[in-house]
């Protein structure tokens, strides 16, 4: 039994590694006429297997077959993280429990945590596709820290797997943990000289700051590339981080319902997967279909999952959609994620994304990396570290004139000190969404 079992994972592997191949080399309206194939199996197997779907869609015609366009889909109800919770643990198990081989879940504010889990197939159907986009980045020569969380998520392992495929050195430090803390990861970082890491990116803007603050250089790293995920960061920012540690910067997308959702070509591309997905964009506000290229929340069906199937699943991620063909000949299309839709700030007679705050901020010449939101201060304030204290005033002034023409609302703009947030973002799994909460909780 156990010699077939090993040859029946293997034999699964080098299937999918075959199908990605074909898959990546069909033209955009082969790879449509693929989906719409895959659609109406996919939406009749949730129906058929899941909890939740024999009870949503169960009155569906012909068990669902009859679901063969975008239009179609549209007349089905959304899923929600809210359907997710209230069925925690395996509401949606689509598949005998013992099929499942990775079991995951994460934690909202309020309420059951959702879970996640998938079969060695479903598992292994993504691994292939992220280790062809890793394979674009990194070598066999190449030696990389995966920094962020292997507790209860896919995507440390998800990475972790492909970089060995790869052939890469791989350095599990982990985050927020007792085994690796961040004093640690610099001191090896130093001694190991890695020339990639994975995490986000303001914890890259931290680890800088903790070599400057030790009297290290971190030039002598040597990193040649730095893979961030985990957190949506503006392009302002982003810049200063590549050049601070003079890297070249990729990043996936994904979420731990789903595990991966875009990866990225060499080109820096950031593609959908849309062999394993149909997405859709929607009003946040209204559930109205947008289109795709307008900004709005990601909506997804899943085409080939089998442990945890979900339909017009509301992933609360606003992102817009690029369908500009890439030089790297891959027809899936693009994305840009502008962050999550709850963890917009909502100010008096509307709300404004994080990310174009931080953009209209950063973006000002004279600012740094490090910022810090008051929004529950009127005027809501943004604290901003200032690099050029010689005209201090003027920075700030122009801080607050961007983001009122970017975003339509009046800050008031300060000069803060730096290491006070440093603290604060060290205990954070998501150090890039600080707000003053953070700083004032002990
Ligand atoms: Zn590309």
């Amino acid at each position: 039994m156990g010699k077939q079992f090993m040859l029946n994972r293997a034999t699964a592997r080098l299937k999918f590694l075959r199908d990605m191949e074909r898959v990546a080399a069909l033209s955009r309206p082969e790879l449509d006429a693929e989906i719409l194939t895959m659609l109406p199996n996919a939406i009749a197997y949730a129906r058929h297997n899941s909890p939740l779907y024999r009870s949503t869609l169960g009155g569906l015609t012909n068990g669902g077959t009859a679901i063969k366009s975008l239009d179609h889909l549209r007349n089905l109800p959304f899923t929600t993280k809210d359907d997710l919770r209230a069925r925690y643990p395996y509401g949606l198990l689509a598949v005998s429990p013992d099929r499942l081989m990775r079991y995951g879940e994460s934690t909202g504010t309020t309420g059951n945590p959702t879970s996640a889990f998938m079969t060695y197939e479903d598992w292994e159907r993504g691994n292939v596709w992220v280790e062809r986009a890793l394979r674009q980045v990194f070598t066999d020569r190449d030696t990389v820290f995966v920094a962020i969380p292997y507790e209860l998520a896919f995507a440390a392992y998800d990475i972790d797997r492909a970089l060995e495929a790869v052939g890469v050195t791989v350095v599990p430090t982990g985050t927020l943990n007792q085994v690796c803390p961040w004093e640690r990861t610099v001191e090896m970082m130093r001694a190991i000289h890695p020339t990639g890491i994975v995490c986000t990116p303001t914890r890259a803007l931290r680890l800088f700051d903790m070599f400057v603050s030790r009297g290290y250089d971190p030039s002598e790293v040597g990193l040649r590339v730095l893979f961030y995920t985990g957190e949506t960061c503006s392009p302002s920012k982003l810049k200063k981080i590549a050049d601070l540690w003079n890297v070249e910067l990729f990043t996936a997308f994904g979420a731990t319902e789903t595990n991966s959702l875009a990866l990225p070509c060499r080109h820096g591309t950031l593609h959908l997967s849309e062999d394993r997905y149909l997405f859709e964009v929607i009003d946040p506000e209204t559930s109205v279909p947008l289109s795709p290229t307008e900004r709005g929340e990601l909506v997804l069906t899943s085409l080939a999952s089998e442990a945890m199937p979900l339909v017009r699943y509301r992933t609360g991620d606003i992102v817009r959609i690029d369908d500009t063909p890439c030089a790297c000949g891959l027809p899936h299309r693009s994305i840009q994620h502008f962050g999550r839709y709850s963890e917009r700030i909502l100010l008096q007679g509307g709300s404004v994304l994080r990310m174009d705050v931080e953009e209209a901020a950063l973006s000002v010449p004279g600012t740094g990396s490090y910022y810090v939101l008051d929004d529950e201060s009127d005027p809501p304030a943004i604290g901003v570290e200032v690099t050029r204290q010689a005209d201090a005033q003027a920075v700030l002034t122009a801080v607050e004139n961007s983001i009122a023409k970017a975003c339509g609302i009046q800050f008031k703009a300060l000069d803060i000190d730096k290491s006070l947030i440093a603290q604060a973002m060290d205990r954070m799994l998501k150090p890039g969404s600080l707000s003053i909460r953070h700083v004032r909780e002990p």
